[in-house]
């Protein structure tokens, strides 16, 4: 297997075509904050396995989801477009069929691709499923709310499918996708791991954490023992943080604060030297930058921008990350451009501006003294959001889900307030 994956790095010095393309392992893990991860720099041992992947990949240290909870963010993962631009931002909107994901592009160009979700947002319902040739959400809590440890399943179901294709004689190549659930809210103790941590609502987290890397272990070790992993690149990143009181709430969807949009994002690709990126980057970059290392031609339009050239040492120029979340009663927007952050709440209108150099945690509001660099990120705001939106209006806008009896009882039960 090892000299396909040759053939496919000489085939961009203009020999032979390339006869395979890589594999590509997808672990999204929901809810969790990059930095309750020792390769992120937290000091309890939650990470052990991930921590590895990192030692062996490329760790972007100033990753960002699009937004603050699953929805917008999972859709922008898989589009490369940002909220205001696939329009995926209330549990009444599923994306629309005009769109083409990742697994759509990959499908197109002869992968086997397969997905298997943990959350009922990332679903067929919510037109997520778009170019998983197999994708199965029976996992998803919704459809049994007794169930709240969903990891050690869905990596049997990773484990089983690595084996399947390690055995197979189909040199087809695949794309696995699998969406961890356990960070998230409620969270439960795990036996012979949780006790390390204490019994408090942040040792319970961490413990979650840390039974997730157990099981991203496990998948990857798969791998390895199926002398797949020269051939796979695996890519792990999480859909949004969780707050711990950090501005005085808890859970997540609700503002978007560093503690709720910084994420750990981490790309192993073969050939890659280990290295970690400091520059700005976001999920939106996912899309465009697994598209070139596999090696198809990068998408005509997208929201982000592949981080390859970084993944091999350049350094990124400066672009603007948007953020956004759409509350029904008080909607949010924000900006990430260099060492400056601004937050525009609407209804009524205010913005807060924080230096993340001099602030990493976002406390001290800038927008009075710093005016003159908070009168142009408000711009850039503004110029960043017509720009997404005005993008929105190539694809249909049919993106009503139709709510079924008994779904506000499910999103409640996520812990998400009646807020959208
Ligand atoms: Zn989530």
């Amino acid at each position: 297997m090892r000299a396909l994956a040759l053939v496919l790095l000489l085939a961009g010095c203009g020999g032979e075509p390339a006869l395979r393309r890589p594999n590509v392992l997808v672990l999204s893990i929901d809810t969790l904050r990059a930095d309750h991860l020792g390769c992120y720099g937290y000091e309890r041992p939650t990470s052990p396995r991930i921590d590895a992947l990192a030692d062996r990949g490329v760790l972007f240290e100033s990753a960002r989801a699009p937004s603050s909870w699953t929805l917008p963010t999972m859709t922008t993962a898989l589009t490369s477009f940002e909220a205001s631009t696939h329009g995926t931002t209330h549990f009444t909107k599923r994306l629309s069929d005009g769109f083409e994901t990742l697994p759509e592009r990959l499908r197109d160009a002869g992968y086997d691709t397969a997905g298997f979700s943990t959350n009922f947002l990332f679903s067929r319902r919510y037109g997520l499923r778009q170019g998983f040739i197999h994708f199965d959400e029976t996992l998803a809590r919704s459809s049994d709310p007794e169930r709240l440890e969903t990891g050690e399943p869905l990596a049997d179901r990773g484990v089983q499918w690595i084996r399947w294709k390690a055995e197979s004689s189909d040199d087809a190549p695949w794309l696995l996708w699998l969406h961890f659930f356990d960070p998230h809210w409620e969270y439960v103790p795990h036996e012979g791991i949780t006790e390390r941590f204490g019994t408090e609502r942040v040792d319970l987290y961490d413990g979650e954490v840390a039974f997730t890397d157990l099981q991203v272990g496990r998948v990857l070790d798969a791998l390895e023992e199926g002398g797949l992993a020269d051939d796979t690149i695996v890519v792990l990143f999480s859909d949004h943080g969780e707050e711990f009181e950090d501005h005085g709430m808890t859970l997540h969807g609700h503002t978007l604060f560093g503690e709720l949009v910084r994420v750990p994002l981490i790309v192993r690709a073969p050939g890659f030297t280990p290295r970690r990126v400091a520059g700005n980057v976001g999920l939106v970059d996912l899309l465009p930058t697994l598209i070139e290392l596999v090696g198809l031609a990068p998408p005509p339009t997208a929201g982000g921008r592949s981080l390859v050239p970084a993944m091999r040492g350049a350094t990124l120029p400066e672009r603007a990350t948007l953020l956004e979340l759409h509350r029904a009663t008080r909607p949010l927007s924000g900006l990430v451009e260099g060492p400056w952050k601004l937050i525009r709440a609407t209804n009524p209108p205010e913005e807060t501006l924080f230096h993340l150099g001099d602030d990493p945690g976002e406390t001290a509001d800038r927008r009075a003294s710093d005016a003159d660099v908070g009168d142009r990120m408000s711009a850039r705001l503004d110029a960043e959001l017509a720009r997404s939106r005005r993008r929105a209006a190539g694809f249909s806008a049919e993106t009503d889900v139709g709510l079924l009896p008994g779904d506000v009882q499910r999103i409640e039960d996520l812990g998400y307030a009646g807020d959208r």
